[in-house]
């Protein structure tokens, strides 16, 4: 330890390099004793973990010095109707919101109670979108004209990449003599951004040489990625969830003391309207929250909280009650890859029967997406029910500051 911590004082040591010189769990200790020499911090809980470390510091992280850990509960039973989700789960939450696990765990009772959420995925594909520059605009379109002609080309390319990747479709936009190509593909298990950018690349190295158009960079910004955007919103990005429940008025009453107008009013003002008037593009009350906290338990990317955050909150007047559905345009998950294969993100995906490769491919992240959503509709029903009672305020008093609740 000495010796190498002295190397990184003199600089004769490279701080990220010290893996190629040290064991990883012995190069992570090194140098999170540096930083906490540097720094005069103390770093022992931050040193405390129980995941095995090879495999993260070549595919997770680097500069590792150690882990942050984030309360995880779970909201549940939630009963779910999907096609690849059917049963009860209970949700795992990684949050340090005081009171959203409650609030999820209240509207997972409300949806069980009136029998389960009801969840369809939409459609399916992740996307990346090279963009090229062009000489003028007559080049741009003959850019076009290339792909449209070149179909089962770009194709074979990219499938040349991936034994699970599959392309859906292209779709290009020009804007002056910038060209864009929108790639589509159903990415199976794998949330799909690294294999869309490595079959893209391949595409467009072949787009280039065959039009002469200069690749400026494997993401144009239409794919879009990580990036609040409209066309994520229109055409779908990753998948696209609805999930609904009736609801009869007696719910509305017993679990939410409230009643189905109430909420469907509240909805109305403050989703839609609201949304409406400030340009939003999420139109619900607090989707964010349940993507993050299940995103982050499940190791989803959390960047992708972004997008999945543009969900659409309905409420329709039914027979006795209401029928509340949530779409969420653009949700990104897998359950290969990323983060899904440290220890704690695995143990969360298995405690909903989605850890790792499906049977058939794609089926256990579809089945991750629909819990995802059905826990989006539970997080929806109860802020709507809360704010119709108007004990808001009082939950995140007694939930947020310490207080244990008393019902
Ligand atoms: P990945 O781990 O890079 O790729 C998934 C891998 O799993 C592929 O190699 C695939 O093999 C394999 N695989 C095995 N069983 C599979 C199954 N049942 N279904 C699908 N694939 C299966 O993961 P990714 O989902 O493509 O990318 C996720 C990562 O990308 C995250 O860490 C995220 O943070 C990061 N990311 C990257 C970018 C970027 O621009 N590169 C942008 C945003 C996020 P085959 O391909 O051979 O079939």
């Amino acid at each position: 330890m000495d010796e190498y911590l002295a190397a990184l004082r003199n600089r004769t040591q490279k701080l990220y390099a010290l893996e190629k010189v040290l064991p990883p769990a012995e190069a992570v200790k090194v140098r999170r004793t540096f930083i906490e020499e540097e720094t005069g911090t103390t770093l022992e809980h931050v040193g405390a973990y129980t995941m095995a470390i090879d495999q993260a510091v070549k595919k997770n992280i680097e500069n590792m010095i150690g882990a942050v850990q984030i309360p995880v509960g779970v909201a549940g039973p939630l009963r779910v109707h999907g096609e690849y989700a059917d049963g009860e789960y209970y949700l795992p939450l990684a949050t340090t919101e005081g009171a959203l696990v409650a609030s999820v765990n209240r509207g997972c009772s409300a949806i069980t109670a009136a029998g389960g959420a009801e969840v369809r995925i939409i459609r399916d594909g992740m996307t990346r979108a090279p963009v090229f520059a062009t000489d003028s605009v007559i080049h741009a379109r003959s850019v076009v004209d290339w792909v449209e002609a070149n179909q089962d080309r770009i194709r074979a390319v990219a499938e040349s990449t991936t034994s699970h990747g599959r392309l859906i479709g292209t779709m290009t936009s020009v804007a002056g003599t910038s060209v864009y190509l929108r790639l589509e593909f159903d990415t199976k298990d794998a949330m799909g951004m690294n294999m869309a950018t490595i079959a893209g690349t391949a595409v467009s190295t072949m787009v280039a040489e065959e039009t002469g158009a200069r690749l400026i960079s494997v993401s144009g910004n239409l794919c879009t990625d990580k990036k609040p955007a409209a066309i994520n919103v229109v055409l779908g990005r990753g998948k696209t969830v609805v999930a609904g429940v009736h609801l009869t008025e007696d719910l509305c009453r017993t679990i939410f003391k409230t009643s189905a107008a109430i909420i469907s009013e509240v909805n109305m003002r403050k989703n839609l309207v609201g949304s409406a008037r400030a340009g939003a593009l999420g139109f619900n009350a607090q989707a964010a929250n349940v993507i993050a906290a299940t995103f982050i338990a499940c190791g989803q990317d959390p960047a992708h909280v972004v997008e999945g955050s543009s969900c659409i909150t309905t409420v329709d007047p039914v027979e006795d009650g209401i029928y509340v559905a949530v779409t969420i345009p653009a949700l990104q998950v897998g359950t290969v890859g990323g983060g899904t294969g440290l220890a704690t993100q695995r143990e969360c995906l298995a405690l909903l029967g989605a850890n790792g490769g499906g049977e058939p491919a794609g089926s256990h992240a579809k089945k991750l997406a629909e819990i995802i959503a059905a826990g989006v509709l539970a997080g929806e029903l109860s802020l709507l029910g809360a704010l119709g009672a108007g004990h808001l305020a009082k939950a995140h008093q007694q939930l947020g500051r310490g207080e244990v609740p008393r019902t």
